[in-house]
């Protein structure tokens, strides 16, 4: 059995500063939205995460309606963070987020006061934590004036329950408007979650511009599109892949013939690298300027060593950018 937690666990990882703030956070992170489910298997969820932390993550994205069911990803959560992690707490970096659908009738979705309060006040709960580093929300809510909603972040960081604010899945407007606001209010932005890789780009147009302007960090959530961009797909869709298991999100029919074709082409690159495709497409995400960390999810000890062992080769080729770019750029018939 391996030793845990490793003594060595900080010699290899890399941590980038987040924005112009004080935290660094892992180049690599771990996000709990799948696997760590009450319908998944509690051993693999431990193992998943003990690995994550001997490897040098310390920073482990939840949500409030993480699992099936709902919030059961923060309860897997926090018991383990109760048997294993209990007295490392502050070599952690935890983050919820609140801002979907989470309980029924009006006051358990979007970016109310009254939701986001109490939201955060059950996945503490859940955790079994007094606070959480970071706490986002989700998504923006057009019903909603933003003044309550980064006012609801404001209130939080000052009664103690999250160290710092972020934003999830807001435009560039949207996020400048909201930036504005918390800094008004003494309560800076952290960061910004938005989801970026090779299959969807649209942070390159505007938002990552405005991120390193205002100086705020930028952490990408599904950085290998739901596990597209890594070999498992090529020829056939696995039973225990996530399009099978769990055909919400990544739908088999978004495995199109189009998409396989430009899967094989990269993954030549990738080989010629003498890496994966998975290390490839994460690699690649560090090729521009302002991005603190890649968001990860796993489903196997394995596949989180490979994750992490991207860090070996980050750098490309002018060359090689270029046959991506046009690989990337072909159009679908
Ligand atoms: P990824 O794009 O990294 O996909 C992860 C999945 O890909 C794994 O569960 C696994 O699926 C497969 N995989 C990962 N590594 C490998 C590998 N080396 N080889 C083969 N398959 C691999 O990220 P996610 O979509 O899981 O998102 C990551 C995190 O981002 C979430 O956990 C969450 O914290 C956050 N997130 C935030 C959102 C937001 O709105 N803010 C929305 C979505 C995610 P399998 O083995 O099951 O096929």
């Amino acid at each position: 059995m391996t030793l845990f937690p490793a003594d060595n666990r900080y010699d290899s990882m890399i941590y980038n500063r987040c924005g112009q703030s004080g935290l660094k956070l892992p180049a690599i992170s771990l996000g709990l939205w799948h696997s760590f489910g009450h319908t998944d298997r509690y051993e693999n969820a431990r193992d998943l995460l003990r690995c994550a932390f001997n490897l040098g993550v310390t920073h482990f994205d939840l949500a409030n309606n993480y699992g099936p069911p709902y919030g059961s990803a923060e309860e897997t959560f926090g018991n383990i963070l109760k048997k294993d992690f209990k007295s490392y707490r502050d070599e952690l970096i935890i983050s919820s987020k609140a801002g979907y659908d989470m309980w029924p009738g009006p006051y358990g979705n979007w970016g109310s006061k009254k939701y986001l309060v109490a939201s955060l006040d059950q996945s503490l709960k859940r955790m079994g934590i007094d606070y959480v580093d970071i706490f986002y929300h989700h998504r923006p809510d057009s019903e909603t004036p933003l003044e309550e909603t980064m006012g609801t972040l404001d209130l939080i960081v000052r009664q103690g329950k999250a160290l710092y604010v972020g934003l999830s899945n807001y435009n560039s407007d949207q996020t400048r408007e909201a930036v504005k606001i918390l800094q008004s209010l003494g309560t800076p932005c952290l960061i910004h979650q938005p989801v970026y890789n090779m299959f969807d780009r649209w942070i390159e147009d505007e938002l990552l511009d405005t991120l390193n302007e205002a100086g705020i960090g930028c952490i990408v959530f599904s950085p290998l599109a739901q596990g597209l961009l890594t070999e498992k797909y090529l020829e056939r869709i696995p039973e225990d892949s996530r399009a099978v298991k769990d055909g919400r999100f990544l739908k088999p029919e978004d495995i199109t013939r189009e998409k396989r074709t430009k899967i094989s082409l990269l993954s030549e690159i990738a080989c010629r690298r003498e890496q994966t495709l998975a290390q490839m497409a994460l690699a690649w995400i560090f090729r521009l300027k302002g991005i603190t960390s890649v968001l990860v999810g796993a489903s196997k000890v394995e596949q989180i060593e490979e994750n992490i062992n991207t860090l070996e080769r980050l750098k490309f080729t002018q060359d090689e950018l270029t046959e991506i770019e046009n690989i990337l750029r072909q159009e679908d018939s």
